[in-house]
């Protein structure tokens, strides 16, 4: 369940004394409606899931990693359409901050202590809600 992975970042946050926390975050089921065109770029977002990308762009303990399969041209696209509603991904698929240490090695898997997709059970249109309940505490 996504609000007990995101409750143990922060307690682990806590008890590390950590700056921030690493989030991945899926596009296409998670944060936005598939089109499944080749030419066309899909933009149509679940409901919240803009808003909860909002706040977690205004956060400096929180750094947002989009996990993506897009194109480097879709990926492009991307950026600049989050930009411009304020929408700031730190990363796409990778964490430079992060780099290899005693307890893991992330040389192909990016580390991040909270992650948003629709494969790991994210569910899109219940979830959002939920999140965005949990930051607003
Ligand atoms: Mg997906």
């Amino acid at each position: 369940m996504i609000t007990k992975a995101i409750e143990k970042a922060f307690k682990k946050k806590e008890d590390k004394n950590w700056p921030c926390t690493y989030w991945a975050v899926d596009l296409h089921e998670t944060v936005i409606e598939p089109n499944w065109s080749v030419e066309e770029l899909p933009t149509t977002f679940y409901p919240l899931a803009k808003e909860v990308l909002q706040l977690l762009s205004k956060r400096e303990d929180i750094i947002l990693i989009m996990y993506t399969c897009s194109h480097p041209h879709e990926i492009e696209k991307y950026l600049v359409l989050f930009k411009g509603i304020d929408i700031h991904f730190n990363y796409v698929n990778e964490n430079p901050m992060v780099i290899n240490e005693k307890y893991g090695n992330y040389d192909k898997k990016p580390y991040f202590n909270v992650l948003i997709e629709d494969k790991a059970g994210f569910d899109p249109l219940e979830d959002w809600e939920k999140v965005l309940e949990m930051l607003k505490k």
